[in-house]
């Protein structure tokens, strides 16, 4: 099961061991960084689980109380009611259930106020998007003055949706910034020690991605404004104007991620399907690899799936799968059952892919039963005619002229698939047996006769391109 750690104390009924193991599990992937360890790193992590799981189970069953047993049912809803509070102060995921129909009404025709989802980066949604998972933005913010740091924390948090860290000097500023990594740096200009001003050159040497605000409370001293504009990203003067901190920062973020991602080496992949869990059943393994090999991955879902559940609900469980491997979501809102191969579906794909830059994009094979997974080929293929690389992947619909030409291994990863497919609990309830982790391990199990090992996913080649016969030239010149 995919979900966070939420209390286990003094429940009706009582809290299972099961219960103990996956809040363990969720605490340790989190502590590790990892929700796939390595093979070098599996025994440690997997002895971590079960010895933190012993210990929570202890802890439940020793601790006391006088206070009645909680219902399960209503500290759910009570959960629910937070994170839906959470989410209307911040703007954006986890999407509460409450504001399902306002979104929903993205979709011409239907009933309600169009209300697009706030936008805490500020940028436009592209044409049906409902939905976008993003880390929220973490906040170093550097001044002596204690009162000045926590209303700036305050405002970030609130407005912005930021995770905020505070250092009262440069020295410890910098420790803090190595340790945090964060995606921008607010600091004051004249503290001991270390000044805001020698502060601002050292994360230049250090940390040359990170974009810098200072703030000073001299308004009259033009010349450090002018000299500052050199280096600061943005001057901000105090008193602060806050909407114009949150402003500046959500503007920085943005332009921080561009900047790591642009200084970032390593594979950048867009796996597309047409449906919720399509991509995690075809590639599920494979995405678990990249993530593993810290490359940075992107589910694009094209539909939300309302003819074969509830909308609301797998769009919920699309969220904990992109989430559980580490990878962007962005939920298309076509209609189920009838999306088109053609312009509308181009042109929705044509702006992830314009946005993310994928080196590899993984989609539906043409070789499928289903109407929706031939459209979502027929227009991916053109879509992401400048890729390098674009393969197809197997679906419970493929049809037997599926012809593939790669196997990838995926042993290490058959697990850390079987969990993603777990997310998709509406799913296996509707009583299909292709999620069962059975099939999914014995389709594993039978394409490794052509890749060898355990388990294996299959993909069919549409292209390929390597490095050294000078991919992007070729790739040029195709499209
Ligand atoms: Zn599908």
């Amino acid at each position: 099961m995919c979900r966070n750690i939420v209390p286990l104390n003094n429940l009706e009924p009582a809290a299972t061991d099961e219960e103990c193991r996956e809040a363990a599990l969720q605490f340790v992937r989190k502590i590790s960084g990892t929700t796939a360890p390595s093979r070098a790193n599996r025994e440690v992590f997997d002895r971590a689980v079960a010895e933190i799981a012993v210990a929570t189970r202890r802890l439940l069953d020793d601790l006391v109380t006088s206070a009645p047993p909680k219902n399960r049912e209503e500290q759910a809803a009570k959960r629910r009611a937070r994170s839906a509070e959470r989410a209307a102060g911040r703007g954006w995921s986890p999407v509460p259930e409450s504001t399902y129909p306002a979104r929903l009404s993205l979709r011409p025709g239907d009933e309600g106020t169009a209300v697009a989802p706030p936008n805490p980066l500020g940028r436009e949604s592209p044409q049906g998007e409902l939905y976008m998972a993003e880390v929220p933005p973490r906040i170093l913010v550097v001044d002596d003055d204690h009162d000045v740091a926590l209303l700036v924390k305050t405002v970030l948090e609130r407005r912005a949706g930021c995770v905020v860290d505070l250092a009262d000097d440069g020295r410890s500023a910098l420790e803090k910034a190595a340790a945090v990594k964060p995606d921008v740096v607010v600091t004051d200009i004249e503290m001991p020690g270390l000044s805001g001003l020698e502060l601002l050159a050292e994360l230049r040497r250090l940390m040359p991605t990170v974009p810098v605000i200072v703030m000073t409370a001299h308004v009259s001293v033009e010349y450090a404004v002018s000299a500052l504009r050199a280096q600061a990203d943005e001057f901000l003067t105090k008193p602060l104007d806050n909407a114009r901190l949150v402003e500046s920062v959500t503007r920085l973020v943005e332009e921080s991620r561009r900047r790591t991602a642009e200084a970032k080496t390593g594979e950048v992949v867009l796996a597309i399907g047409a449906h919720p869990d399509d991509v995690e059943i075809g590639v599920g393994g494979i995405l678990a690899a990249h993530a593993a090999a810290g490359d940075r991955i992107t589910i694009l879902t094209l539909s939300r799936g309302a003819r074969g559940g509830d909308a609301d609900s797998r769009q919920h469980e699309s969220l904990a799968a992109a989430e559980q491997v580490g990878a962007r979501l962005f939920v298309k809102d076509l209609v189920d059952t009838e999306i088109s191969g053609g312009g509308s579906t181009v042109r929705l794909i044509e702006e992830v892919v314009q946005e993310i830059q994928p080196t590899i994009v993984y989609t539906h094979s043409h070789h499928d039963r289903h109407q929706d997974h031939r459209a979502v080929n027929e227009a991916t293929i053109v879509a992401t005619r400048r890729v390098g690389t674009v393969a197809c992947y197997q679906s419970p619909s493929a049809t037997i002229d599926y012809r593939p030409t790669r196997f990838v291994r995926i042993d290490r990863f058959l697990d850390d698939k079987l969990r993603l497919l777990e997310c998709f609990q509406s799913q296996a309830a509707a009583n299909r047996e292709y999620l069962e982790p059975e099939f999914v391990t014995a389709t594993a199990r039978y394409w490794s006769r052509f890749g060898g090992g355990v388990a294996v996913e299959p993909l069919e080649v549409v292209r390929e391109t390597a490095e050294f016969i000078g991919a992007h030239e070729l790739t040029r010149r195709e499209s």
